[in-house]
């Protein structure tokens, strides 16, 4: 039985589908603006070991992924590059595609782009405008959500409606009623791009971003469905604004009943920014000659909805397991299953740093199964072993070793390993009868 932790309640309970024939999850995708970096590919990640576990426990999941392809950023960006926007927006999304497919990522059922949902958004804006939980401004022009009109407003997230108004630290729009209110619709300015600008009941301008979500994820999963997943800092505003929105169009609805977030990625302790000089794109460490099993490993090694530090460490620490995982599938076949205790790990709340120990102890033929399973070994070793060719004259030297071994021939077995030693090569015999070796 799957167990998730899930924000809305609080608490980590059994995961009890809509309907047990078919799983539905929304998550929020990419602005297509800038390449991934590092934490966006967490959040990737982490939804595809989910998609991979339900769909292993169920017999159909549908997942969609959206693309924020109209925001503010993209227009900012595309301004900058003197680039029109979708010239911008198709440059990243194919980028985004090569970089998390680097890291072994499965394509989503589903991966509808905002720009293409533009009417159901304007009908969305209408509807809760008629039920009197959105009103045009003051301006004329913006379309904002009357946070007041909805009681339930903040039960994702805990915050209230007094210390929001409280706590607006700018001087708040005068368009607005409510410091809380947000946008739906915003007016186009004067020199926005054409491809960045959608005819409206309210004029010329493009849709608010947290729109956008309420819209895809209820027109492909329902007005209920089962999963709704995201990184830690798009809980507030992000996701409860969804939420206001979405009941507030579909009275009686619940929309998600599962929330599930991701937590926060620094580096080397540090909070990643531009600023500080420590923004990693997944493309950066690919060129660095990491490889993207590896990163996959390496974000995959703390528990999801706790924070991750990326560092130096982390990466040789994967590389070192995956190199032992490939020397395995040289001479051993995967099994059919599975395992069930790697499986188990997995259905408490997405224990991934579990599954790994748990891989580390298992045979050969039930690591290999479960290691695919977890979109890890997904080449041949030859190919994750090519161009390293320090690393194949020691191995060659450790596969003679183990030779020596087996024929009893100890005093050889013994030179390769003072030989290496020299060469400040530390082996570690495992009792799987396989060699570690590490630089000592
Ligand atoms: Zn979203």
């Amino acid at each position: 039985m799957l167990q998730l932790y899930n924000t809305l309640t609080g608490t980590k309970s059994a995961f009890q589908p809509l309907n047990p024939e078919h799983i539905s999850m929304y998550v929020c995708g990419p602005t297509v603006y800038a390449r991934p970096h590092i934490g966006n590919a967490r959040s990737v990640v982490i939804y595809d070991v989910l998609f991979r576990l339900l769909q292993q426990l169920y017999p159909k999941v549908t997942y969609v992924r959206n693309i924020t392809d109209v925001d503010d950023k993209i227009n900012i960006a595309a301004k900058e590059r003197q680039i029109t926007i979708q010239a911008l927006t198709q440059e990243v999304t194919q980028q985004f595609h090569d970089d998390i497919g680097a890291l072994q990522v499965l394509p989503p059922s589903i991966e509808p782009r905002a720009t293409e949902h533009i009417d159901g958004m304007i009908e969305m804006i209408d509807q809760l405008i008629d039920r009197g939980h959105a009103y045009v401004g003051a301006d004329g022009e913006h379309v904002l959500f009357d946070v007041t009109s909805n009681p339930e407003y903040g039960k994702l997230s805990g915050r209230d409606l007094d210390a929001l108004q409280a706590g607006a630290r700018v001087a708040v729009e005068s368009y607005k009623h409510h410091a809380g209110d947000f946008v739906l619709w915003k007016p186009a300015d004067d020199e926005d791009d054409a491809s960045s600008v959608f005819d409206s009941p309210w004029g010329a301008g493009r849709p608010g971003w947290h729109i956008e979500c309420s819209v895809m994820a209820t027109q492909y999963l329902g007005q209920n469905f089962d999963i709704h997943g995201g990184g830690a800092d798009l809980k507030f505003p992000h996701h409860e604004n969804e939420i206001a929105q979405s009941c507030c169009a579909n009275p009686g609805s619940e929309f998600a009943r599962y929330w599930v977030h991701n937590g926060f990625l620094t580096v080397n302790g540090e909070k990643m920014s531009k600023s500080l000089g420590n923004f990693i794109t997944v493309h950066d460490l690919l060129q660095q000659g990491i490889a993207g099993e590896v990163i996959r490993l390496a974000l995959l090694m703390s528990k999801y909805n706790e924070p991750l530090d990326w560092n130096d460490g982390k990466v040789a620490e994967a590389k070192k397991l995956l190199d032992r995982w490939y020397r395995l599938a040289e001479s051993h076949k995967a099994a059919e299953a599975i395992d069930s205790e790697v499986l188990a790990a997995l259905q408490d709340d997405l224990n991934t740093p579990r599954a790994i120990s748990v891989l580390q102890q298992l045979p050969p033929e039930a690591a290999l199964a479960s290691l695919r399973f977890l979109g890890l070994l997904q080449h041949t070793p030859q190919e994750w072993f090519q161009g390293s060719d320090v690393d194949d004259s020691v191995q060659a030297r450790i596969d003679a070793r183990i030779e020596a071994k087996k024929n009893r021939n100890f005093a050889e077995a013994d030179r390769l390993r003072d030989e290496l030693k020299a060469e400040g090569i530390i082996l570690e015999d495992r009792p799987d009868g396989s060699t570690d070796w590490r630089r000592g």
